[in-house]
C-alpha cells in the first residue's frame, strides 16, 4: 500500500489487529459475528414518558450547556422536548462533543432515564444531531461483542457490508430443514442482524427463538462434521494389523492377584479387536480414579508385542510416569520383558542410551513423560501408543506423538468422567471405552467436612492412625496466584506437622524438587519408610499406595470438583477403612460451599462431573482452550437433543451431501480446522 502515510498505515493496521482479536477475517466470519442484545431506537419516547431504568430514545432540543466542577470537570447539558425537561451528563468528554451539545441543537439521544440531583438525568447517552429529513431506523439497533478501541459503528458498518456480499445459501437440504423445523439459514441471520421493530426483543434477547436455534444447530453440526472428518481421515490411514498370539497377555492375567473386573474384560475386548484392524484404533479409556486402567493397558501393550511390535506410554507427569513403570516391570519382569524409562531428569548418557535401544527396536516396552515425542525418539518398530491422562498435555504435545505414531494405534486414558451430552461433542472424533465398575472389596471413603478452628484434632487423627501402622497424606492449599506461595506454605506446613508430631516419618513433595528427588521421596513412602507425606497437587493423578487410607485436604475450598476428587481417589485403594477429611477456612463463598457439599454427599465420578459441570458451564468444565476444540459461541453443549441431531446429521450429511458439508464446514470453521486432529 505505497499511498498511505504512515498513520493511516498504523491505523489500518490496528484496526485489522483489533478485527482479528475477535476472529473477524472473511465475510463468513463477519456475518456469524451475532448481536449480544438490541436496541430500540426505531421509535420515540416522550420525555414524559420515560420510565426510570429503561433505555429509551429520545428527540430533544438543547437548551444550553456548561463544564461544571462539582466535584470533578463534566459537561452538563440540558435538554427538553414538548413534554419535559432532562439533563445530560458527560463525565469525559471530547471537545467536539462539546461543540455539537451547543443551544438550539436538535439532538436523538439514546439512554437511560434517572433521577439526579438536579432532576431527570442520563449519563453518557448516545446522542447525534439529527438530519434535516432523517427518518427512523426500520430495524432494531444490534450491539456486538466487540474489543478495546473498535467501536460499534465500526462493527455494524462492516458486518452491513458482509452480509450484502456474503453467500447466505442454505447448507441443509430443505426436507432436512423442515424435518428439524429450523428457518431458512438466510433468514435467520438477517433476522439476528436486522430484527423488525415488532419482535418480541426480550425472546430475541434470551436466544430462545428459531432463528437462533438455527444458528445453535449449524455451529454444532460444524463441530460434528469436523471431528467426524479427521476421524475418517486418520481411520483411511491404516495401521499394522497387530495379530495376538495371546501368549504373554494369557501369562500376565495369570499370575495377577487379581481378576479383571467385567468392566476391565470388555474394554479389553474392545482394545483387542480394535489392534486386529487395519487402520489405527482411535479410542480412549475412560474410568474414575481406581478403576484399574493401567491392567488394561498393560494388556494392550503386550498384545502389541506378541505380534512383533513395541508399545510406548506416555504420562503427564514424572510421578505417574513412575509408577507405570514400577507396576509394569513388576508385571512383566517374570516374562522376560524390558521395560524401558525415558523422562526429562534421566541423566544425558542414560537418556541417550536408553533412546539408542528404543531406537534398536531392543526395547519391546517404553514408559516415560513427554520426553517420549522428543525428536532425538525414533522408535523402531511403534505398534501402539497410549496416552494417560491426555487431556493434562498441551495441543502440541498431542499433535507430536500423533505424529510419531502416525501410523500406530492410540489409547488415550482418562480418569476425568465426562458427561454423555460433553463426551459426544468432545470425543466425537475417538471410540470410547468406559470402565464403570471398580474393582470389589475396596472400602467406601468416608468424607468429612472440618472447619479450620478444629485443625488440632485432625492432627490427633492423623496421628493415632500413623501409630496405628497407617499412612496419610497431607495435601497443602492451591494457591493460584503464585507458585513460590504455594511452596512456601507447603514447607511451613511440613515444618508445623513435623513439629507437631515429632515421633512419626513426615516427607514432603511438591512440584519444585528435581524428579530424582521427587522419585526418592515416593519410593520411600511407598515403602512405608514415611508414614505422613505432605504434598501439593502434585499427588493429584495417579498416586497408587494402597497403605495410604487417610488423606486432609488443607483449605478444601479452594480446590475444585475435579480436583478433590482425584485427590480423593488416592485413599480406598486398600482393605482399611479409609477417610477424606476436607479441612475448610470460614467464611465460605457460595460457590465453594456448592462444591464441598457434592464431594461430601457424592462419591461416584460421573454424577460428580454432571454437577461440576452444572455448577461451571461447559466451556471451563473441559478446558476448552486447551483441548483445542474451538469453543461454542451460541449452541450449549447441555442441550443434549440438539447435540444428538447435530450428531446424526453429521452422520448423514458427509455420506450424502458431501459439497452441502464442505460448505458448512468453510463456513463457520474456514481455515481453522487444524486445530482440532490434536
Ligand atoms: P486407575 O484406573 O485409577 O489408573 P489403577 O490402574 O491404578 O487405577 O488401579 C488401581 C488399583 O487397583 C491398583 O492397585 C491395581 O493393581 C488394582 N486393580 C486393578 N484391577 C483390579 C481388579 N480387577 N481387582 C482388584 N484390584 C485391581
Ligand atoms: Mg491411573
Amino acid at each position: 500500500m505505497p499511498c498511505l502515510s504512515l498513520a493511516e498505515k498504523k491505523s489500518a493496521n490496528t484496526l485489522a489487529a483489533r478485527l482479528a482479536r475477535l476472529g473477524l477475517r472473511t465475510d463468513a466470519d463477519y456475518v456469524l459475528h451475532l448481536p449480544l442484545r438490541y436496541e430500540d431506537e426505531t421509535r420515540i419516547t416522550s420525555i414524559r414518558d420515560a420510565q426510570p431504568g429503561v433505555a429509551a430514545q429520545f428527540e430533544v432540543d438543547v437548551i444550553d450547556s456548561e463544564i461544571a466542577y462539582r466535584p470533578h470537570r463534566q459537561l452538563l447539558a440540558r435538554v427538553r422536548d414538548a413534554g419535559g425537561g432532562l439533563i445530560l451528563r458527560f463525565l469525559n468528554f471530547y471537545p467536539s462533543q462539546q461543540k455539537t451539545l451547543q443551544a438550539g441543537a436538535r439532538l436523538r439521544i439514546f439512554g437511560e432515564l434517572h433521577e439526579g440531583h438536579l432532576g431527570p438525568e442520563i449519563i453518557h447517552p448516545r446522542f447525534h444531531v439529527v438530519g434535516a429529513d432523517e427518518s427512523l431506523p426500520e430495524c432494531l439497533t444490534p450491539v456486538y461483542p466487540t474489543t478495546a478501541g473498535l467501536g460499534q459503528a465500526t462493527l455494524r458498518r462492516l458486518i452491513a457490508r458482509a452480509l450484502q456480499r456474503a453467500d447466505l445459501s442454505d447448507t441443509l437440504p430443505p426436507a432436512l430443514r423442515q424435518r428439524l423445523r429450523l428457518p431458512e439459514f438466510a433468514a435467520a441471520i438477517q433476522l439476528l442482524h436486522t430484527p423488525p421493530p415488532d419482535i418480541a426483543q426480550a425472546v430475541l434477547e434470551s436466544r430462545d427463538h428459531p432463528a437462533w436455534r438455527r444458528v445453535q444447530f449449524d455451529e454444532l453440526l460444524a463441530q460434528q462434521l469436523s471431528l467426524r472428518r479427521a476421524y475418517t481421515a486418520r481411520r483411511a490411514r491404516g495401521a499394522p494389523r497387530l495379530l495376538a498370539t495371546t501368549k504373554l497377555t494369557k501369562t500376565l492375567l495369570a499370575s495377577l492377584p487379581f481378576r479383571l473386573t467385567a468392566a476391565q474384560q470388555r474394554a479389553w475386548r474392545e482394545i483387542a479387536a480394535d489392534l486386529g484392524q487395519p487402520h489405527p484404533m482411535q479410542r480412549l479409556l475412560q474410568g474414575d480414579v481406581g478403576s484399574g486402567k493401567t491392567v488394561v493397558a498393560a494388556l494392550a501393550m503386550l498384545h502389541a508385542v506378541e505380534a512383533g511390535y513395541q508399545a510406548a506410554l506416555m504420562a503427564p507427569t514424572e510421578i505417574l510416569a513412575e509408577q507405570h513403570y514400577r507396576k509394569l516391570a513388576v508385571w512383566l519382569a517374570p516374562l522376560g520383558l524390558e521395560v524401558a524409562w525415558l523422562t526429562g531428569s534421566l541423566k544425558k548418557r542414560e537418556k541417550e542410551a536408553a533412546i539408542a535401544r528404543v531406537g534398536a527396536g531392543e526395547t519391546p516396552i517404553i514408559v516415560g513423560t513427554h520426553a517420549l515425542i522428543e525428536d532425538k525418539v525414533e522408535f523402531a518398530r511403534l505398534g501402539l501408543a497410549i496416552v494417560d491422562e491426555q487431556h493434562r498435555f498441551g495441543v502440541r504435545q498431542r499433535l507430536a506423538l500423533k505424529e510419531k505414531g502416525l501410523f500406530a494405534h492410540q489409547l488415550a486414558m482418562s480418569a476425568t468422567p465426562i458427561p454423555r451430552t460433553l463426551a459426544m461433542s468432545y470425543y466425537a472424533d475417538l471410540d470410547v471405552s468406559v470402565l464403570d465398575e471398580l474393582p470389589p472389596g475396596r472400602t467406601p471413603v468416608t468424607t468429612k467436612l472440618v472447619a479450620e478452628a478444629r485443625r488440632d484434632q485432625v492432627v490427633a487423627r492423623v496421628h493415632e492412625a500413623c501409630r496405628a501402622g497407617r499412612q496419610a497424606y497431607w495435601v497443602c492449599p492451591l494457591i493460584e496466584e503464585s507458585e513460590t506461595l504455594q511452596l512456601k506454605t507447603a514447607e511451613e506446613t511440613f515444618e508445623r506437622l513435623t513439629a507437631d508430631l515429632p515421633d512419626l516419618k513426615i516427607g514432603l513433595v511438591h512440584g519444585r524438587l528435581k524428579a530424582t528427588e521427587k522419585a526418592a521421596v515416593m519410593t520411600a513412602f511407598v515403602a512405608n519408610e514415611i508414614q505422613l507425606l505432605v504434598a501439593t497437587t502434585v499427588i493429584e493423578v495417579g498416586v497408587d499406595v494402597p497403605n495410604a487410607s487417610l488423606m486432609v485436604i488443607e483449605h478444601a475450598e479452594r480446590f475444585g470438583l475435579a480436583q478433590l476428587h482425584q485427590l480423593r481417589g488416592r485413599v480406598g485403594r486398600g482393605t482399611d477403612a479409609s477417610a477424606c477429611i476436607l479441612l475448610y477456612a470460614q467464611p465460605l463463598g457460595e460457590l465453594a460451599r456448592a462444591r464441598l457439599k457434592i464431594i461430601f454427599e457424592i462419591s461416584d465420578g460421573f454424577e460428580i462431573a454432571r454437577e461440576d459441570l452444572r455448577l461451571r458451564g461447559p466451556g471451563e468444565f473441559i478446558g476448552a482452550r486447551q483441548s483445542g476444540l474451538p469453543l461454542l459461541r451460541y449452541a450449549d453443549l447441555q442441550d443434549a437433543a440438539l447435540v444428538e441431531q447435530a450428531r446424526a446429521v453429521a452422520e448423514d450429511m458427509l455420506r450424502d451431501e458431501p459439497e452441502l458439508a464442505a460448505a458448512h464446514l468453510q463456513r463457520w470453521l474456514g481455515g481453522r480446522e487444524e486445530l482440532l486432529k490434536a
